[in-house]
């Protein structure tokens, strides 16, 4: 059965369609990466995730509201032991065209196959460094080897797009850079190059190692790479082709003009706060809404009231925020 509100959109007052979910589903991380979670985050939540059941209401009443295309992030997804089952349900919701996942790659090897007969769409693996060292400098973990086998793992199930998210730090990415390119030779892979935000956590890190999107971009068009026409599926990230190259780079700046303007997204928090802009700290809850199905209207109402006060543009102030569940431009 189609959903009969499917196809209609909730625009916010600029007149921004909204069609896309990007849901925390757990606050949770086996990795400590320097510029999101130094600290890492092994401990309980104080607040529990949603669980599968509010999770597949929340859905449900996006998709009734016109969302077609959700991202499961964190956090890391992957340590949520029902993550397959979550990405089946979200996937049998009629009206979901799309679902992803932002993951750091340590569980995909053993996931990939059940993601895939599940209904994952596409897939993000962070990757910010080739080299082991550095990777575990960067992640605090050693592992590697597994996320490169993860990244194998989600090409060979196949889940039709796998993509690579590096955060661009100045003497990593600038000198690994033909190496991430030589990748994208012969290996389907689009490689998005993110610039680094800043964040409560991470201000020393940004000031010493930020690298701008548009230096790379320049090395890129020097090696031959030129930028294609964008696509909506794109999000926010401008990407770049090469005829002897079957892969795609792609270049995502939350600081360059014109970011907000396409801005099709709305992000839930684990424990079903929903979140008008990342770099925002006005948040509606979700989760009183979402313990049985009877309060579906009173839900869809909070939702497209909330989406009326949608922001126009964040106000990089970079006060506001800091969690690593807030950084979630990457989707896209
Ligand atoms: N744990 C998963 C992962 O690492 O892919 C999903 C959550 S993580 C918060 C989502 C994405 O945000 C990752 O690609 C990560 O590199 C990126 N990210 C986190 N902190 C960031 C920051 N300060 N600046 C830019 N990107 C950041
Ligand atoms: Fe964990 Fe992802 Fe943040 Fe790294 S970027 S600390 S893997 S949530």
């Amino acid at each position: 059965m189609s959903h009969p509100a499917a196809a209609t959109a909730l625009r916010d007052a600029f007149g921004r369609e909204l069609r896309y979910l990007r849901l925390s589903v757990t606050e949770r991380c086996n990795f400590r990466c320097v510029y999101c979670l130094p600290q890492g985050c092994d401990r309980e939540q104080a607040e529990r995730p949603l669980s599968l059941a509010e999770i597949g209401r929340l859905v449900d009443a996006l998709a009734g509201l016109g969302f077609t295309k959700v991202r499961l992030t964190g956090g890391e997804p992957t340590l949520r032991p029902d993550l397959c089952d979550l990405v089946r349900r979200v996937a049998a919701t009629p009206g979901i065209r799309r679902v992803g996942l932002t993951t750091n790659g340590m569980r995909l090897a053993e996931l990939a196959p059940e993601l895939r007969r599940a209904g994952l769409s596409s897939v993000n693996v962070s990757l910010d460094s080739l080299d082991p060292d550095r990777f575990r400098e960067i992640t605090g973990s050693s592992g590697f080897e597994r996320v490169l086998s993860g990244i194998e793992a989600a090409l060979a199930a196949p889940i039709p797009t796998v993509k690579v998210n590096a955060v661009l730090l100045r003497d990593v990415v600038d000198g690994e850079l033909e190496r991430f390119l030589a990748w994208t030779r012969h290996e389907p892979v689009a490689v998005r190059f993110i610039e680094l935000m800043e964040t409560a956590d991470n201000r020393e890190l940004f000031r010493e190692r930020r690298l701008p999107a548009a230096e790379l971009q320049a090395r890129l068009l020097r090696l031959g790479w030129s930028e294609l026409p964008r696509d909506p599926s794109d999000g926010p990230a401008a990407t770049f082709g090469h005829p002897a190259h079957v892969g795609r780079v792609g270049l995502i700046s939350a600081y360059a003009r014109g970011f907000c303007d396409s801005c099709n997204r709305l992000r839930v928090s684990s424990a079903g706060d929903l979140r008008l802009c990342l770099f925002g700290d006005q948040t509606v809850p979700l989760r009183p809404l979402l313990a049985d199905d009877s309060q579906r209207e009173a839900l869809a109402e909070r939702i497209a009231s909330a989406v009326a006060r949608k922001p126009a543009a964040h106000q990089l102030a970079w006060g506001a925020c800091g969690s690593a569940s807030n950084l979630a431009v990457t989707g896209g």
